[in-house]
């Protein structure tokens, strides 16, 4: 802040050793790996990655959910430095939870790990020129905090009434419930998103009845999925260049495919029309197909990637019943026809709560200014990384980066960004902030990208883009490599030693 102490900038220089700032990370996903990984390869060995659950992985060890899957293709889906071998197009969710684990054995960063430890509060400290890091197990001081929260892990529960009184099981996709056997059993999944299209046909075959509730529809792109053969896997293993090539080519064509976010667009049409086809192709009931048909824009809600979730509609088990919920009694579900099914278990595939960003976390800058305060209902950063007022604290997967094809790639982007910035500390023995300027103008150019690139995802549906104002807070309205390109040439413009913001 403009009124910070004058004599800041002497205390962190006394502080700041020559090893390089203490660094609190906090989470242990694949943007708190990125972190931890960029900055051990840059020297910087000082840091402590603070995670709540008992192992590494994040949205990944969190989702275990019968069929999870990451529906973007692995080799664009993984870190550029760490290599693997894939055994299919699309890795599964335990073979992502061992890839988190193959990374931090490959970076012998396991010591830095602190797992069980959830941080509840960061505080900024004058005295200290950094912050104080709050955990049950006590506080600690760090030269600077880097969020790796992530962007889906507050469910959304609905609040139907009645819900608190279903007798049978009950739980969000997120916090699957794998101790109750749905052999037999009368299910039902609420939602239609990227959850539900992997839950649905992975536990169809062997519930006795799936009821499959759907508010809005959704566009649904086939997955294309399959094993590799072996000689392939030999190749990717022989000629490390082949997973490079294959990576590049990924990437180049999902920047062809992100014309069609512009609602006038021809790709629009063209997978607007993919996306029909694909309905027409693989359902059977002329009811369901006319069902599952959104009336809006490709690209407005988040498009889900499956192969196998219209055909699981086929199956005589399973029932799309395409209507609200309105409320939930004793033994069953209520639909907006006032229609009861009767089910044995509920599952809430409704998603979460993406633009309430660090919703878990209390981060108090200089002057005890509370972050979610100074941001009201409209998460803002400076890409999507910093916010003016709070220096020396940085988020990955913040405000505006959803999207760029592969999260893995856009967070490798934002770790470069903090090495960048930690760098900059340790040089100049001062905190960074950000320009307020600096930060305003992006804000207005991101906004301005939205309407001219991505219009679809403002074209109305129902989405979890918005905040409570309507401004589209989460997503990231180019592909990757733009998001490349501008935190490679930015940070320089819109970072600012702290005592001496303008
Ligand atoms: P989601 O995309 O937000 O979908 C939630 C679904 O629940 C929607 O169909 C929504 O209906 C429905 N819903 C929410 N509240 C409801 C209510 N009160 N009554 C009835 N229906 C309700 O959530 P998700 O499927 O969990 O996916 C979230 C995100 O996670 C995805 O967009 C994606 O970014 C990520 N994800 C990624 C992968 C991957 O493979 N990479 C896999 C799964 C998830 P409306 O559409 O009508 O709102």
């Amino acid at each position: 802040m403009d009124d910070q102490p004058s004599t800041q900038g002497s205390i962190i220089r006394d502080l700041i050793s020559d090893r390089g700032p203490s660094i609190a990370i906090i989470g242990a996903g694949f943007g708190g790996i990125a972190t931890a990984v960029k900055l051990a390869q840059a020297g910087f060995r000082r840091f402590t990655v603070f995670e709540q659950s008992q192992g590494p992985g994040g949205t990944w060890w969190d989702n275990r959910y019968p069929g999870c899957a990451v529906d973007i293709p692995s080799h664009a889906y993984s870190f550029s430095f760490m290599r693997q071998d894939w055994r299919s197009t699309h890795a599964t969710q335990p073979e992502l939870l061992q890839y988190a684990h193959d990374v931090l054995d490959r970076f012998e960063l396991w010591s830095h790990f602190r797992f069980g430890t959830r941080v509840d509060e960061v505080q900024w400290d004058d005295e200290h020129g950094g912050y104080v890091v709050r955990t049950a197990h006590g506080d600690e001081n760090f030269d600077v905090v880097v969020s790796c929260l992530g962007l889906l892990n507050v469910p959304r529960i609905p609040d139907w009434p009645g819900l608190d009184e279903f007798a049978g099981p009950m739980f969000h996709s997120s916090r699957w419930e794998h101790d109750h056997d749905l052999g037999g059993k009368r299910v039902a999944v609420i939602g239609t998103g990227s959850t539900s299209a992997q839950v649905v046909p992975a536990i169809a075959p062997y519930v006795g009845k799936l009821f499959v509730f759907q508010r809005q529809p959704g566009w649904i792109m086939p997955k294309g999925d399959r094993v590799f053969t072996a000689a392939e896997r030999r190749r990717f293993l022989r000629y490390p260049i082949l997973q490079k090539l294959r990576r590049v080519k990924l990437f180049y064509l999902d920047r062809r495919r992100f014309k069609g976010f512009d609602a006038g667009s021809a790709m629009q049409q063209e997978l607007r029309r993919l996306c029909v086809d694909f309905i027409d192709s693989a359902i059977d009931s002329p009811a369901v197909r006319a069902a599952v048909t959104p009336d809006y824009p490709w690209g407005c809600k988040r498009v889900v990637v499956s192969s196998d979730f219209y055909p699981a509609l086929n199956r005589d088990n399973v029932e799309l019943v395409s209507k609200a919920v309105t409320r939930v009694t004793r033994t069953g579900v209520v639909d907006s026809d006032g229609v009861e099914r009767e089910v044995d278990v509920l599952v809430l595939a409704t998603g979460f709560q993406p633009t309430k960003y660090l919703a878990s976390l209390r981060v108090r800058g200089p002057g005890g200014i509370d972050l979610h305060a100074a941001w009201g209902d409209e998460p803002r950063a400076f890409l999507g990384i910093t916010v003016a007022g709070f220096p020396n604290f940085f988020i990955l997967y913040g405000p505006n980066t959803n999207g760029g094809f592969s999260i893995i790639a856009q967070l490798e982007r934002q770790a470069e960004v903090v090495v960048r910035a930690v760098a900059r500390i340790h040089r100049r023995r001062a905190a960074v902030d950000t320009r307020p300027s600096a930060l305003d103008r992006y804000v207005r150019w991101i906004d301005r990208q939205i309407a001219t690139h991505a219009s679809a995802m403002e074209a109305g549906c129902t989405n979890y883009y918005h905040a409570p104002t309507g401004r589209n807070v989460t997503q990231w309205p180019r592909a990757h490599a733009e998001y490349y390109v501008i935190t490679k040439l930015l940070p320089r413009f819109g970072f600012v030693d702290a005592k001496a913001r303008s």
